[in-house]
């Protein structure tokens, strides 16, 4: 589904992503892990085009898509749930929804919205309030909802546990089995290790902006040279 290769991506002098390589299969749920700094969101922002590589190549199904400006990857298949979620706090949920879906034909919205109601109650009973009222684990789900009302062939998501109270993390660590059980494709960027490796098929370790290891959660724990990202865990 998505191949990355040799990808390197720098702010000016700062290189932040060295000749990075990364593969999601149709269907997997792949994590993508390690310390502040590493490289993830630059990794995630490159691949869905909000930076443009120094070097390397993004293929999806077969197309390289290096380079081609977000909402034409987002029309191809690729949608990201940024770092700090970005949601449009004047409009309404569903308002907030409505824009996730402007690419796909306007006829099928209706059943994205219903299939988006049942996925989220949370979202369901707040449907008519503006997102700006959202408590911070509602407002991930609304970017959740809004990247998928795009009908995205790859989900990405950025730290979507960040900075929520433990309860609302569950939920999230729920919502991905969820989506897994749907049979989606997720690309996962999250800081807690541990539980990213429980429901993730593999994982990558970024370190320095580099590909450090790669593999399903029971190889990474046994490497020992990743101990200190479990540790405390
Ligand atoms: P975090 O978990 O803290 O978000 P990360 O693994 O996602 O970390 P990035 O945000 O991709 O890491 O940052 C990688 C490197 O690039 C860091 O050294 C960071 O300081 C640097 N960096 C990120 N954004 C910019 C920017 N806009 N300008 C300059 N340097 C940047």
């Amino acid at each position: 589904m998505l191949e990355v290769s040799g990808l390197t991506t720098a702010y000016g002098e700062i290189q932040a992503l060295r000749d990075a390589d990364l593969r999601v299969g149709s269907g997997e749920v792949i994590g993508l892990i390690g310390p502040n700094g590493a490289g993830k969101t630059t990794l995630l922002n490159t691949i869905a085009g909000l930076l443009a590589p120094r070097s390397g190549t993004v293929t999806l199904e077969g197309d390289d898509v290096t380079g081609r400006p977000p909402e034409d990857l987002l029309r191809a298949g690729l949608a990201l749930v940024p770092e700090h979620r970005r949601i449009f706090t004047d409009l309404t949920v569903e308002e907030n929804l409505r824009v996730g879906g402007v690419t796909v034909p306007a006829g099928e919205r209706g059943a994205l919205l219903d299939e988006m109601a049942e996925l989220f109650p949370v979202l369901r009973a707040k449907w008519t309030t503006a997102a700006g009222y959202l408590s911070g684990g509602e407002a991930q789900q609304l970017a959740i909802g809004r990247a998928l009302m795009a009908r995205p062939r790859l989900l990405m998501m950025d730290e979507p546990s960040l900075g929520l109270a433990p309860i609302l993390v569950d939920v999230v660590f729920e919502l991905v089995e969820t989506l897994r059980a749907q049979g989606r494709t997720l690309l996962v960027v999250e800081q807690n290790a541990t539980r990213m490796l429980e429901v993730a098929d593999r994982a990558y370790v970024l370190r320095s902006g580099e590909v450090v290891a790669e593999g399903t959660g029971a190889e990474l724990r046994a490497d020992e040279r990743l101990f200190d990202m479990f540790v405390g865990n």
